[in-house]
């Protein structure tokens, strides 16, 4: 682990399950109570030093770290394969990602300051203050991005962080520290491993200011429960149950490319996955083919398999989920077009799946699959689609599938969630925000969003004329 600017050893440790075979391949250091006061301890101390560091000095930090991991990316990745179990050409894509966060922070101001109001009685000025402390607590999905997105921001806005990554994904975020560990400042950067009890721990600690968690629903509630005790700031990235609608006039081919492509996307293990899919009568037989089509030619295998598209579910617990949930539709009387059972090897292989025969009231419709399964079901009367896809707690994204996108626009803003894309779905870029409503999330990362979820406003209004005081 990385505290206070040393690589330690924890003082027990955890094994680490390859999700191709279904076996154990290393441990991971467990992070003790001790050692995690020692952490946050490291990074109280280093955060008004790093806040005060000039903006030439900052910004040739976050390029280091830029330029060292990305002469590292082929490692990353192949520890990224062997313990998430995504193929390797999205491991790299994501190892690069994660240089290009650090490079984007790089050009983060140093101050941030805007006048509200300049009279001829006073001037005021709002300035944005670092929190202080801040504890990234991320998933096993996109275990580097959802850490190091978070870490790059928080420490863009000159704030310290405590990184805990998830149990069943920790050794990439720990290459990844171990390569930058000596480029920042002892304390800047922290890295920690355990199970939810660490993550717990962090986010009942005083002095941790804010909590950055990408997680469930269930554990976001958690957080958010725990940070009231010293009213802690909280970003919650959590689940979603993403739905794509696809309009009369779509084309059913190309729009059932799309939805494929971004139903099963890292073996639909995505926050913003499409989970359920709303097809017009008129194109619903000639898309689900489509999608039946090409579930059934997809090549699913070991992340370094070569030509494979869909590497493994990354755990049993999650493989269990899936299964449950497609024996439960089956039961209701879905029809398995394609998949519908895992496959018959070591490992935690689950095909793509498409489900037709079901509707809202089945669990798979209803709750977050996070695995490669898709239910699609007709509708006649776009008004009834948009009110089903809105009848849900989550709210995180939607999408809408149209050769005229000025239409498809209009039905987007009908859609309950933090983000609608048209004849596409899930995609993120880092200059804009991002966030879910509902149970699907609080506040917002990236973008505009970045400065204000990690800092504090200040208002100092300076009086014009000499007060007599
Ligand atoms: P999880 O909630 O089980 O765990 C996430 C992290 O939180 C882990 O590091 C875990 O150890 C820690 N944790 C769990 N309980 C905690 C608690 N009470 N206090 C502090 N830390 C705690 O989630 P997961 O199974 O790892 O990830 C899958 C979920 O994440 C899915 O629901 C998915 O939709 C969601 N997700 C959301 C986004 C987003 O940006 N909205 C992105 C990716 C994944």
């Amino acid at each position: 682990m990385l505290i206070g600017g040393k690589l330690v050893q924890g003082e027990s440790s955890f094994s680490v399950i390859n999700p191709s075979s279904g076996s154990a391949f290393a441990k991971a250091p467990a992070c003790s109570k001790a050692q995690l006061e020692d952490s946050v301890r490291a990074a109280k101390e280093a955060q008004p030093k790093w806040a005060a560091l000039a903006k030439q000095e900052f910004s040739a930090i976050m390029k280091s770290a830029a330029q060292k991991l990305s002469q590292k990316v082929d490692a990353i990745a192949e520890l990224l394969v062997k313990e998430q179990g995504k193929p390797l050409a999205a491991a790299k894509e994501e190892a690069l990602i994660v240089c290009g966060l650090f490079m984007l922070q790089s050009k983060a101001e140093s101050e941030y300051e805007r006048v509200l109001a300049d009279t001829p009685k006073e001037r005021v000025i709002e300035r944005r203050v670092p929190l202080g402390v801040v504890a990234v607590i991320a998933p096993w999905n996109y275990p580097l991005i959802l850490a190091f997105g978070r870490v790059a921001e928080c420490l863009g806005t000159r704030n310290t962080v405590v990184l805990k990554p998830s149990p069943y994904t920790p050794l990439s975020a720990l290459l990844v520290a171990e390569i930058i560990s000596d480029v920042f400042p002892p304390g800047v950067l922290n890295v920690v491993c355990g199970g939810d009890d660490v993550g717990e721990w962090l986010v009942e600690h005083e002095d941790v200011a804010k909590v950055c968690f990408t997680g469930s629903v269930k554990s976001g509630k958690a957080v958010q429960a725990a940070s009231s005790s010293t009213l802690k700031r909280t970003t919650l990235e959590l689940g979603g149950n993403d739905a794509a609608v696809v309009l009369e006039d779509a084309d059913p081919q190309k729009a059932a490319e799309g939805v494929f492509a971004k139903a099963m996307r890292n073996s639909g293990q995505v926050c913003i996955a499409v989970k359920r899919a709303y097809v017009h009568a008129s194109q619903y037989e000639a898309f689900v083919n489509h999608l039946t089509m090409m579930a059934k030619g997809a090549h699913v295998g070991d992340g370094f398999e070569k030509g494979v598209h869909f590497g493994p579910i990354n755990n049993k617990m999650q493989l269990e989920r899936v299964k449950e949930l497609v024996e439960d539709a089956k039961a209701q009387g879905a029809k398995v077009h394609a998949g519908g059972e895992p496959l018959k090897r070591d490992g935690f292989f689950y095909p793509p799946t498409i489900l037709t025969g079901i509707s809202e009231g089945v669990r798979i419709v209803d709750e977050e699959q996070f695995g490669p399964v898709l239910p699609v079901m007709p509708f006649t009367d776009i008004k009834d689609a948009v009110q089903r896809v809105n009848d849900t707690t989550f709210g995180l994204g939607n999408s809408v599938w149209s050769t005229n996108p000025e239409k498809a626009a209009e039905v987007a803003a009908q859609l309950r969630s933090g983000t609608v894309w048209i004849n596409s779905h899930g995609d993120l870029t880092p200059d804009i925000p991002f966030g879910g409503w509902g149970q699907s999330g609080v506040g917002r990362v990236q973008g505009s969003s970045t400065v204000e979820s990690n800092t504090n406003a200040q208002v100092i209004r300076i009086p014009k004329v000499q007060s007599k005081l």
